[in-house]
């Protein structure tokens, strides 16, 4: 499944793939021309939707090259990641299968951005061009690209951990990026320099649109399957969306920050400010590198996975989290079935067992503060309109 920057049958065949039509080529000559890639080598990979290459920059800097394929069909049944994302509502044609593409190709770039300027490991992109995505390889110094999680061989006291950071690092890529993957699995995640690195974030969406959360599900299922798999003790789905979502984390003595390793603590990169073509993108400039300290969460994350698991959840852990996947999540107001009921009860502190309250601001702070639901109207006047009506419980 590697690259090696020596195999010239590779580069042979990679030519005669059909994504590399003559436009594309073009584009990677181009590409030649201005020095931002000096060669071209081995396929990485072959997918449905794009194929990665291996490339040399001319200062024999290791690179990948995501080709995105043009032909119409492919990219289809994308659609439920679009309907309803602002960025996209204009300037996507569903005829135009080369500006369908490079729309995808560039929300990759973007997103990534997002990830690297929140400390998330991901790929450096480099640049953008039409269906060409360049970004930073991550792989040895001969160009073997790093296995995805489902192929690494990890040391049986490297998965906890990995664990743990995969769900700060979805915590961050919510609240700070504010994306979901959704389409999170051990396929879109490599193992590089003995960590989780994040790829293929083209499909990734606003964490305010509309399936958001049935996405984010779907990711932490993925996520909690596997390592629960290879034995790690696990959140269970429904502790992991709180975890991932929550806005206020109960807070931690300093004194157990202190105790955590820092390897989380990452600095954060300059933003460029996005084209102005780009409708609704928001730029984010920073001045300087910022620190993002994920400790914080960090302690409540390895708190929560040291609380005894109690009996009988145990035994219905696998049932509840079968109805809580099945169960739909209110994305706004709009579909909660009587918002104004359930924020009172909420202000009387009962639980109704609002899985979706704390991430719409309305689980009350904790006792003697106020609760946020003020929030409550604001939102519901604010939230999309052109959301589908309650289908709620
Ligand atoms: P697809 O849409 O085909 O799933 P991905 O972005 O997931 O595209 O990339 C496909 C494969 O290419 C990945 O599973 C990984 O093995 C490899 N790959 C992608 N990006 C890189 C990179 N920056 N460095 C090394 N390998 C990569
Ligand atoms: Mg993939």
């Amino acid at each position: 499944p590697s690259a090696h920057a020596n195999m010239k049958d590779k580069a042979d065949r990679a030519t005669t793939e059909q994504v590399l039509d003559p436009r594309t080529r073009v584009i990677l000559l181009k590409m030649v021309g201005r020095g931002v890639i000096d060669e071209i080598n081995g396929c990485v990979s072959t997918g449905k939707e794009a194929n990665v290459y291996h490339a040399l920059a001319p200062d024999k800097a290791h690179l990948a090259l995501k080709i995105y394929k043009t032909s119409i069909l492919i990219f289809k049944d994308r659609d439920k990641y679009v309907s309803g994302e602002h960025r996209f509502r204009r300037g996507y044609s569903r005829h135009n299968p080369r500006k369908m593409v490079r729309v995808w190709a560039e929300k990759e770039m973007r997103n990534l951005k997002r990830l690297r300027a929140a400390g998330i490991r991901a790929p450096e992109p480099l640049e953008v061009r039409e269906n060409v995505l360049v970004m930073s390889f991550l792989g040895d110094e001969h160009g073997w690209a790093s296995p995805r999680l489902k192929d690494a061989v990890l040391p049986d006291a490297a998965a906890a951990p990995l664990y743990i950071e995969l769900l700060l690092a979805l915590r961050t890529l919510f609240h700070r990026c504010r994306l979901v993957h959704a389409d999170l699995s051990e396929y879109n995640i490599l193992y590089h320099a003995q960590h989780l690195y994040i790829i293929d974030v083209s499909q990734s969406v606003e964490h305010d649109h509309p399936s958001a959360f049935d996405f984010l599900r779907n990711d932490l299922k993925n996520a909690e399957e596997f390592f629960a798999r290879r034995g790690v003790r696990c959140l269970g789905l429904r502790r992991a969306f709180e975890f991932v979502t929550r806005d206020n984390l109960p807070e931690v003595p300093l004194e157990e920050l202190a105790e955590l390793p820092e390897s989380h603590v990452l600095e954060r990169e300059t933003l460029e400010p996005a084209p102005d073509n780009v409708e609704g993108e928001q730029p984010t400039k920073t001045n300087a590198p910022q620190m993002w300290d994920t400790r914080p969460a960090e302690a409540v994350l390895r708190r929560w996975l040291a609380e005894p698991v109690p009996p009988e959840d145990e035994a219905h852990d696998g049932q509840e989290d079968a109805v809580f996947l099945r169960s739909h999540i209110p994305r706004s107001l709009n579909e909660v079935f009587d918002p104004e009921r359930d924020a009172a009860a909420l202000a009387r502190g009962e639980d109704r067992g609002l899985v979706y309250a704390d991430a719409l601001g309305l689980v009350p702070r904790e006792a003697g503060e106020p609760g946020e639901l003020g929030k409550v109207d604001e939102e519901g006047v604010a939230s999309d309109s052109e959301e589908e009506e309650g289908s709620g419980e």
